[in-house]
């Protein structure tokens, strides 16, 4: 069996890229400064690196998922360009209330269930002690303590400097 390794779990929408409420299109992606640099890092370092996204306005016709993953290939462009990657992009296209009934149902994957994160840890060698994730709702945080890792509240700034005051807070347990 591989090695386990920690994991940075990152969320989408308010983390990586500016949430304009939904981000339909590449027209809408706009990165939050430092994201790219922040992957980098933690890659160099041989973390994991998940990105866990709500993604509903799937469910609500806002968007379809083949959109999505236009959104998500122009991320991964992004941070290709930087020199990074990430290893799994897990999204819920699900709401309970969704106007889509393909869509329509209570998923353990939409945080604040754990079901994302559990499903990268099954996938991946996660050391889910040293694990955390960064989100910027309440919901993220949620999902992160429910699968048994850290989390933090990011709330603006650059992502990777928040990122390494999270990671040097963490290890000295204080989350
Ligand atoms: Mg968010």
């Amino acid at each position: 069996m591989a090695a386990q390794r920690p994991a940075l779990f990152l969320d989408r929408d308010g983390v990586i890229n500016v949430d304009h409420g939904f981000v339909a299109s590449v027209d809408d992606w706009q990165w939050i400064d430092g994201a790219r640099e922040c992957v980098a890092r933690f890659k160099a370092r041989d973390w994991l690196v998940f990105v866990v996204t709500n993604q509903s306005g799937i469910a609500f016709d806002h968007y379809t998922e083949a959109d999505m993953h236009a959104v998500h290939a122009h991320m991964i462009k992004g941070f290709s360009d930087a020199g990074t990657e990430v290893d799994a992009i897990y999204a819920c296209p699900y709401h309970a209330d969704g106007t889509n009934s393909r869509f329509r149902k209570d998923s353990f994957d939409r945080k604040p269930k754990p079901g994302m994160l559990l499903q990268a840890m099954a996938e991946f060698p996660v050391k889910r002690e040293s694990s955390f994730l960064i989100g910027d709702k309440q919901t993220d945080i949620d999902a992160a303590h429910a699968a048994g890792v850290g989390g933090f509240l990011f709330s603006g700034g650059r992502l990777d400097d928040f990122a390494e005051w999270a990671l040097a807070s963490f290890e000295d347990g204080s989350r």
